[in-house]
């Protein structure tokens, strides 16, 4: 796996595929810098070689040209990010972005317009990525957030760098905390699945069952697997049309020797709200009018134990409504448990949209071994996919 430790970047221009599509407010102020900093190693590396770097991503979905999705709204935060004055240039491609590209000056940084103004970038057009490759020398890939994706400056530019391609740190880092859980894990290997459905999840479950020892099933789904085993579920959420799916993952999991945990208990509210009557059940006893919206005392304990002993750990998606109050206990809990394995040396990998916001949410984001950036890229990994961006490298 190349990446940029393996290349010297003295006098050459390093074109950077970076993701900072960041949230802006109404007044275009970055709310969120986490992507922007999550880049800076990578510039950094570069440009102590005595390279010139030259930023490329896309900001939103915009239709067009539209300004309020211009990158020129982050110049500054990535210029004080960077501590250095970042160059803009409003366009990506043509004359104006190629004369920008060739006067950068090594230890110079410029930005690119948003790529996405083409529609050409999403359509993976290549007369679109052979004019951005004209930008560098060394093609750099950072974005391990738009990995899955085969757009033109994420996976098709790698072709006109057959010997000038790598990996950036932070895609390298995503890789290898990915690889320690999928391929190189040292057992026992706990994956944690929680959110609200099974659908979403059932891909990544099936293909996970066969490196883990234990499976630990909460949140939303709980109710889908419950219901097909017999329980009462009263109102909770559950998915009818994948009963059947249910058991065919608690036999597989049975044929590939998984142990499965599915909380014994719930906290159980008469609405769907924080200010709702709760109470505890068992899980498999949840009265008419009620609804389970987060794991209870009993199932916490058990968690505790397969979390304590594990080695390796995986976390995907909330053991409850963790938005609500009410009902953020499981999550929270859970998060202390990988944190204290994590303390006692195991390995702890934390991703997909939801679990990452309740991970800072909560404060555990410094106390688990790795946050993944990328929700739609990791969970595709997880599902044994081989991600375009990743494979236009190791071509
Ligand atoms: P996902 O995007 O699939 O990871 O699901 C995350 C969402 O699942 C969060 O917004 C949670 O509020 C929700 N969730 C977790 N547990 C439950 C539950 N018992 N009932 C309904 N929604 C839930």
């Amino acid at each position: 796996m190349k990446t940029i430790s393996d290349f010297n970047f003295q006098n050459k221009k390093a074109l950077i595929r970076v993701d900072f599509n960041v949230p802006l407010d109404d007044q275009f102020i970055v709310t969120d810098a986490t992507r922007i900093e999550a880049a800076k190693p990578t510039i950094d590396k570069i440009i102590s070689d005595g390279g010139s770097v030259i930023l490329m991503s896309h900001l939103g979905r915009p239709k067009g040209i539209e300004d309020e999705f211009s990158l020129k709204h982050i110049v500054d935060k990535v210029s004080e990010i960077l501590k250095t004055d970042v160059k803009f240039v409003s366009d990506c491609i043509g004359e104006k972005a190629e004369s920008a590209a060739q006067n950068l000056k090594p230890g110079e940084i410029l930005l690119l317009e948003n790529l996405r103004f083409y529609q050409e970038e999403e359509a993976g057009d290549v007369e679109f990525s052979k004019k951005l490759a004209k930008l560098g020398d060394i093609y750099v890939n950072d974005a391990f957030g738009t990995a899955h994706r085969a757009h033109a400056s994420t996976t098709i530019i790698a072709q006109f760098f057959p010997n000038n391609k790598c990996f950036g740190l932070l895609m390298a880092k995503e890789i290898e905390s990915l690889n320690k859980v999928l391929k190189n894990s040292e057992k026992p290997v706990t994956a944690v699945l929680g959110g609200s459905k099974v659908s979403s999840k059932i891909t990544v479950i099936e293909n996970i069952l066969d490196k883990v020892d234990h499976m630990i099933i909460g949140g939303g789904m709980t109710f889908t697997f419950v219901k097909a085993l017999g329980g009462n579920i009263g109102n909770s959420i559950c998915e009818d049309d994948k009963l059947d799916l249910a058991l065919e993952i608690l036999r597989l999991a049975k044929e590939k020797n998984v142990d499965i945990h599915i909380p014994v208990d719930v906290v159980v509210a008469n609405a769907f709200s924080n200010e709702a009557e709760t109470k505890i059940t068992d899980v498999t006893k949840i009265p008419d009018g009620w609804q389970g919206l987060d794991a209870g005392p009993k199932s916490l304990e058990n968690f505790k134990k397969v979390i304590l002993e594990s080695k390796t750990i995986l976390w995907n998606g909330p053991l409850g409504v963790f938005e609500m109050p009410n009902f953020a206990n499981g999550t929270i809990e859970l998060g202390n448990f990988i944190a204290e394995a994590t303390k006692n040396g195991a390995f702890s990998l934390v991703g997909g949209g939801d679990s990452v916001a309740a991970v800072k949410q909560f404060g555990f984001e410094h106390k688990v071994s790795y946050v993944s950036t990328g929700g739609g890229a990791m969970l595709e990994m997880l599902e044994g996919k081989i991600l375009p961006g990743i494979a236009a490298i190791l071509d």
